[in-house]
């Protein structure tokens, strides 16, 4: 039989077990994982898809050039630290970085509600428009599609990018046994954020969304010589499901101490009033760097120069072990195992 064949014979467990789609299906936690693996993948593989990674990187000529994709849906459209126009350059921006990519040009898709208000339209225009000049990068091309009224929710958009790669390869495939891992801050803010605008939460202090660019921390980590083998900003299923599919990837178990994972206080707070483990919250401005043993302190403080890193730290590390598991142990000396995200945490939070 053509392998090519199977995959339109049989629709593979656990597939089967979900007929329709789920909300849970776009939450970036262990059901979109399954639909990738048993759909997704399958269908369009390819060594560049294979990677499993932020972006593909694809040698062109004799440029190495980056490109990715993503859509944002966030509801509201608006909230304390961005809306969805700032949310679209940077996550953008930000997997093209992951990737080891300066940012060069992006296309913006634009699905509009008919009666969304151009007061609306404009506002979120204007913040991409200081959003790509703050990283540098243009919009070259797009695209306009208005669907009718109660079809859509105001507004969607869709961004890719294109970058220059300026970093030897990086994916979760080249992680090894006793790499560093480096947080680039505290985590948490984008999902507690949205969170308190939905459901009209007041804290003594607004949460601010932590939503902006990587692009300078990662560059000038990359141009200091310190040899990073993976990094992965810390979006939808958060900095648990990140490592949990890092480690699947790379076939080694991560630890990390929960000491060195920083969580603001207000977001803390939030998390036990609403019952939610920052570990798992969303960020939009946070990531992980997996480099060298011997360059983590150097590493360290080249992200520590850069003030959006300020509180940058050494959280885990990779073990010497074929078994492709996050555990952490917590402040009180126990340590527990970290899985990606199951089913939902907070919908349409990008
Ligand atoms: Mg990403």
């Amino acid at each position: 039989m053509n392998p090519a064949n199977d995959f339109a014979l049989q629709c593979p467990l656990p597939l089967r077990d979900y007929p329709v789609i789920t909300m849970a299906h776009g939450g970036g936690g262990l059901l979109q994982h399954k639909l990738l693996e048993n759909l997704f993948w399958p269908a369009f593989q390819n060594p560049l898809l294979a990677e499993e990674h932020d972006g593909a990187v694809a040698v062109l000529g004799d440029k190495p050039l980056a490109f990715t994709t993503d859509s944002y849906v966030v509801r509201p459209l608006f909230f304390p630290g961005g809306n969805i126009g700032t949310l679209a350059i940077n996550g953008t921006v930000n997997d093209l970085c992951m990737c080891g990519a300066r940012p060069k040009y992006l296309s913006a898709g634009f699905i509009l509600e008919e009666g969304v208000s151009m007061e609306t339209l404009w506002r979120i225009v204007q913040s991409m428009k200081s959003a790509a000049e703050e990283s540098n990068v243009q919009i070259v091309t797009g695209d306009i599609k208005v669907v009718d009224k109660g079809k859509g929710d105001e507004l969607y958009i869709n961004t890719a990018g294109i970058g220059v790669v300026e970093a030897q390869a990086l994916s979760p495939s080249r992680v090894q046994p006793g790499d560093a891992i480096l947080l680039s801050g505290d985590v948490g803010r984008h999902g507690v954020a949205i969170m308190a605008v939905r459901e009209g939460l007041d804290f003594e202090t607004t949460i601010e969304s932590d939503c902006a660019p990587l692009v300078e921390p990662v560059m000038k980590l990359i141009g200091s010589g310190v040899e990073v083998h993976c990094m992965r900003d810390l979006t939808r299923g958060g900095m648990a499901t990140t490592l949990a599919e890092i480690a699947r990837k790379s076939g080694f178990r991560i630890h990390i101490e929960e000491k060195a994972v920083s969580v603001a206080e207000g977001v803390r707070g939030a998390c036990e009033m609403l019952g939610l483990d920052p570990l798992y919250v969303a960020n939009e401005g946070r990531f992980v760097a997996f480099v060298a043993a011997r360059d983590a302190d150097r590493a360290l403080s080249v992200l520590r120069s850069e003030p959006s890193c300020a509180d940058a730290s050494l959280c885990g590390s990779v073990l010497a072990e074929n078994n492709p598991i996050v555990t952490l142990k917590n402040n009180i000396g126990s340590t527990r195992i970290l899985d990606m995200l199951m089913g939902e945490q907070l919908p349409r939070i990008c």
